[in-house]
C-alpha cells in the first residue's frame, strides 16, 4: 500500500493537452474517482500513474518512489480497464495466477493466493471454466481477482463496470466498495457515470478540460460545488439551473425574487436549486412556498418528480451541453424538477404548492461559472 502522488504533471498529444498541470494526493488505502465527461483527461491521467503513457511534464510518486520514467511492471499497481482482457484459451485459475507466474512467484504461493482471492470474490467454483463459459459480471471479478492476487500497492480501475447491464454494475459496486473496505488497498477508479463516482469515492475528483476543477468528498461536492459545471454534472436529478439578475439585495429569476445578504460582483448569475429542495407544502409546513402548474408527474414510488415551468432562461452554457441535457429544454422557459413525497396530491395539469427553502439555493457568476455565497434569506416571492 503506498500514498500516490502527482506534482503538475501535464500531456500532450500534439496541440492537444489532454491533462493539464494536474497535482493530487492520494493517501494511502485511500479510494479516490476521476470523474468528468468524454475526452475530459481522465483515462490518460490512470494511464500516466500506471506507466503506458508517458508524461509530457510534473513527476508522479507511488510511496517514497519517483516512478515518472520507471516502466509499468517495475510500479507495483495492477490495471483493470473495461475490456477485461481474460486469456481465452485459459481457465479462471491460470488467468487469476498468470501475473504471479511471469514474475516467477513459486507454484505452491501462487496456489494460495488464487484460493484466497477466488474465495474472497465467489470464484472457487468457477476456478476450471474459462472466461467464454463466464457471465459478464464473473468475468470482471475475474480480472479484478488477478489484479488482488498481485498484491500491488495500488489498484488503477478504468471503467470497470461499464460493460455490465445496469442491475449487475449496481451489485458490482457495493462489491468493490466492500472489497476495498477489506483490502485497504489505495485506488483509482476512472468512470463517467456521476452516480457511481459519488457512492464509490471516499473523494472524487471531477475533471473538465485536462484540469481537476474540484476534489471533494461526495458530500462536498453535491453541498457546495465550486462551479457551475460541477453543479451541472453532479446530483441526480441534475440541479435546476436558470440565468438570475442581481439588483440591490434581490436576486430576480423568472417570475420570483429572493432576497440575498451578500452581494456579488457580477449582475448576472445562474440560481442553482436542487429537485430534492423543494416539497410538495402538504409535507413541509411552515415553509415558503410557490404555487407552480404541473406540466409532468413521474411516480417512482419511493418519491415523485414534479415539473414545471419557470419564466427565465435555462443555462444554456456548454457546460450544460455536456454535462445534463436532462431537465432543460431548448426555450427561454426552463423545466423544473421538484422531488416530493410520493403521497403528493399533485395532477398534471393542476396547480400545486410547493415549499422551497431558499436557503439551500445556489449561486454562481454567469460569466466565469465560479460559485459564490450570496447567503439568500429565508424568504421568496412572486414578482
Ligand atoms: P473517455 O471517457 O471518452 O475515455 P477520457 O476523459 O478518458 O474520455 P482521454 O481518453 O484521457 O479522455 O482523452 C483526453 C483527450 O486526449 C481527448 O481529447 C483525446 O482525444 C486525447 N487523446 C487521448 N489519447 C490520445 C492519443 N493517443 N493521441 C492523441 N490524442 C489523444
Amino acid at each position: 500500500m503506498a500514498e500516490i502522488r502527482l506534482d503538475q504533471v501535464t500531456k500532450a498529444f500534439g496541440a492537444v493537452t489532454a491533462v493539464d498541470d494536474v497535482s493530487l494526493e492520494i493517501a494511502d488505502g485511500e479510494f479516490l474517482v476521476l470523474v468528468g465527461p468524454s475526452g475530459c483527461g481522465k483515462s490518460t491521467l490512470l494511464r500516466m500513474i500506471a506507466g503506458l503513457e508517458e508524461v509530457s511534464g510534473g513527476e508522479i510518486w507511488i510511496g517514497d518512489r519517483d516512478v515518472t520514467d520507471l516502466a509499468p511492471r517495475s510500479r507495483d499497481i495492477a490495471m483493470v480497464f473495461q475490456t477485461y482482457a481474460l486469456y481465452p484459451h485459459m481457465t479462471v485459475r491460470q488467468n487469476m495466477g498468470y501475473g504471479l507466474k511471469a514474475r516467477r512467484t513459486p507454484k505452491p504461493e501462487i496456489a494460495r493466493r488464487v484460493a484466497e482471492v477466488a474465495e474472497l470474490l465467489g470464484l472457487a467454483d468457477l476456478l476450471e471454466r474459462r472466461p467464454a463459459q463466464l457471465s459478464g459480471g464473473q468475468r470482471q471479478r475475474v480480472a479484478m481477482g488477478r489484479a488482488i492476487v498481485r498484491q500491488p500497492q495500488a489498484f488503477l480501475l478504468d471503467e470497470p463496470l461499464s460493460n455490465l447491464d445496469a442491475k449487475l454494475r449496481v451489485g458490482m459496486r457495493a462489491s468493490l466498495a466492500q472489497l476495498h473496505q477489506r483490502l485497504g488497498v489505495t485506488t483509482v477508479y476512472v468512470t463517467h457515470d456521476q452516480t457511481e463516482a459519488m457512492t464509490l469515492g471516499q473523494r472524487v475528483a471531477v475533471m473538465r478540460d485536462g484540469r481537476i476543477l474540484q476534489c471533494d468528498r461526495p458530500q462536498a461536492l453535491y453541498g457546495r460545488p465550486n462551479n457551475l459545471f460541477i453543479a451541472a454534472f453532479i446530483g441526480s436529478p441534475a440541479m435546476n439551473l436558470v440565468e438570475g439578475t442581481v439588483e440591490g439585495d434581490t436576486v430576480h429569476f423568472g417570475q420570483y425574487r429572493v432576497p440575498i445578504t451578500k452581494r456579488p460582483d457580477a449582475a448576472r448569475v445562474v440560481v442553482g436549486i436542487r429537485p430534492e429542495s423543494f416539497e410538495d407544502a402538504a409535507f413541509a409546513p411552515g415553509m415558503p412556498t410557490i404555487q407552480v402548474r404541473v406540466e409532468v408527474l413521474e411516480e417512482l414510488g419511493s418519491d415523485a418528480h414534479v415539473f414545471f415551468h419557470v419564466d427565465a432562461p435555462p443555462m444554456t452554457a456548454e457546460v450544460l451541453e455536456t454535462a445534463s441535457e436532462e431537465g432543460l429544454l431548448a426555450t427561454d422557459r426552463a423545466l423544473f424538477t421538484a422531488r416530493v413525497d410520493a403521497r403528493t396530491g399533485a395532477r398534471v395539469g393542476g396547480t400545486l404548492e410547493l415549499a422551497v427553502d431558499p436557503a439551500s439555493f445556489h449561486f454562481f457568476d454567469l460569466g466565469t461559472g465560479a460559485r459564490f455565497e450570496a447567503a439568500a434569506s429565508p424568504a421568496l416571492a412572486a414578482r
